[in-house]
């Protein structure tokens, strides 16, 4: 049939790097078209992922700061919470962010098709709403419909279940909570529960928490953290569950597993991501999809067909909302006809626990994997002044050096705002500073930031007199 909508750029999914793509592409000229599945823009990032897991941190991280006040000679009594309230505050962030989304698609002239695509052929998309079928036709396209959590076959349908998104409805706190999955998301959503009043296992099936970050960085989060948790069960898998009035009882097996079964009031998998490839018509189009659901790019966001791009968490790990948004604006150049790479250095993760766990750049594990001889040059942030007065002295700020070049390479940092701290490394990498450009650079004192600089200087062999 006739197609309804003709475009320059058809983008699929509206998370960050949907939006990204489509804005940088409406921003070159191209008449642009957003398909998203859902009435709201911001995809998983906004709706049920960075953005309201960030709310609900803040909120615990505030009464966990209150906390330590009593060493400082100043007491409150137990938070009280209105579940109802904190909802609403979380639920108002993300408002205002996805409706400035949809006013910056508007100014643009993006036009928004609200429904499911799935391509026809390597021109058509078809969009299936309530409201009926719409076909697009289009000259490029960019692929960003992103992934969706794993769901583990052996857990029953039960509302006492939930993947991420039904931990972020905050629907009560449970007494006892099970978080199956000690990766970031795990335990950031751990860290929200166990703050407003959950008891909380966890249980991993690898040999430690928070993989891909330095051990060195996590055991002191480790630390911070070890009357935080009931239990924590590495090496150890979860085979079975079952509801019962009571709860759900759950069965483990491996190193650390409980003698018997255990009974939870809410139980959390969060056991990783998978790509939604294989929901979107791909073979129709003739773009490969593999086994799980990942799409295959070159270094400009190409798929296997040359005018269709793919991008963001439907092209592989790591699955973070800054590397979908560099990687949709690479696609969305390139199918303008520019010469752009996807060619970062560095791609910085962040744990938004409490401390916070930040790294970019390689880590110790991967130059040792790789074979990279390298130097390592460590601030401890007891000799932090700012860190002292904040009360928050534990934590470290980390240096790494190609000893070949001289060059930061990477590092990481474990301490309070290490989140935020981190983008210093991360430009230091991708510039390619060598540590006197660090050093050298007068940081504001008296700041974590300056931690920062304290390593490069530590690697100088210059000592500080700053505390
Ligand atoms: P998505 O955000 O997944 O968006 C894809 C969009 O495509 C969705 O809106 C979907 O509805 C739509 N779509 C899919 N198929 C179709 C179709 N056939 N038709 C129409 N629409 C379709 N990352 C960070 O960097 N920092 C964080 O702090 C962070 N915290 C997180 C916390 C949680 C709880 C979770 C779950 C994730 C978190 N992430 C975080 C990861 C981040 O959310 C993702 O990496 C990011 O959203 C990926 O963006 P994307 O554009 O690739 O896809």
């Amino acid at each position: 049939g006739k197609a309804e909508l003709e475009c320059d750029m058809l983008v699929l999914g509206a998370g960050p790097g949907g939006y990204s793509a489509a804005f940088r592409a409406a921003d070159l000229g191209m008449k642009t078209v957003l398909v998203e599945r859902y009435d709201k823009l911001g995809g998983v990032c906004l709706n049920v992922g960075c953005i309201p897991s960030k709310a609900l941190l803040h909120t615990a991280s505030v009464i966990d700061e209150v906390k330590h006040l009593p060493d400082h000679g100043i007491t409150f009594g137990a938070p009280q919470v209105d579940l109802d309230k904190l909802r609403g505050f979380k639920d108002g962030v993300i408002k205002k962010l996805t409706g400035g989304l949809a006013g910056m698609a508007k100014a643009r002239k993006v036009e928004v098709v609200t429904g499911v695509g799935g391509f026809l052929d390597p021109h058509h998309l078809e969009v299936v709403s309530a409201s009926g079928k719409k076909t697009i036709r289009f000259a490029k396209a960019i692929i960003a419909a992103g992934s969706q959590a794993v769901k583990l076959p052996f857990l029953p349908d039960d509302p006492r279940i939930v993947d991420s998104t039904g931990a972020l409805l905050l629907e009560s706190i449970p007494k006892r909570m099970l978080v199956i999955g000690g990766g970031i998301i795990g335990l950031e959503m751990a860290t929200v529960y166990s703050t407003l009043g959950a008891r909380i296992d966890v249980v991993e099936m690898l040999d430690g928490l928070m993989q891909g970050a330095d051990r060195d960085l996590v055991k002191v989060w480790e630390k911070l953290n070890a009357r935080r948790f009931d239990k924590v069960m590495l090496k150890t898998k979860t085979v079975g569950a079952k509801a019962t009035d009571a709860g759900i009882e759950v069965r483990f097996e491996g190193e650390q597993a409980p003698a018997g079964p255990q009974l939870y009031d809410l139980v959390l998998a969060a056991v990783g991501r998978s790509p939604n490839g294989k929901n979107i018509g791909a073979e129709k189009a003739g773009i490969a999809v593999t086994d799980r659901g990942f799409i295959n790019v070159d270094r400009q966001m190409r798929t296997n067909v040359p005018h269709i791009h793919a991008i963001g968490d439907i092209v592989g790990q790591p699955m973070l909302a800054h590397k979908a948004v560099h990687e949709g604006h690479v696609a969305a150049e390139v199918a303008h006809g520019e010469k752009a790479y996807f060619d970062a250095r560095q791609i910085p993760s962040v744990a938004y626990t409490d401390p916070e766990v930040a790294w970019a750049g390689k880590t110790e594990d991967q130059c040792k994997a790789e074979g990279i001889k390298f130097g390592k040059s460590v601030f401890p942030w007891a000799a932090s002044g700012r860190a002292i007065a904040n009360g928050r002295d534990e934590g470290f700020t980390k240096l790494l050096f190609d000893t070949a070049t001289d060059r930061v390479i990477g590092g990481g940092i474990v301490g309070t705002h290490a989140g935020d701290l981190i983008s210093e490394i991360c430009l230091a990498v991708e510039m390619g500073c060598e540590p006197a450009d660090i050093g050298k650079t007068i940081h504001p004192h008296p700041t974590l930031g300056e931690s920062i600089g304290m390593a490069a200087e530590v690697f100088e062999g210059h000592c500080t007199d700053l505390p």
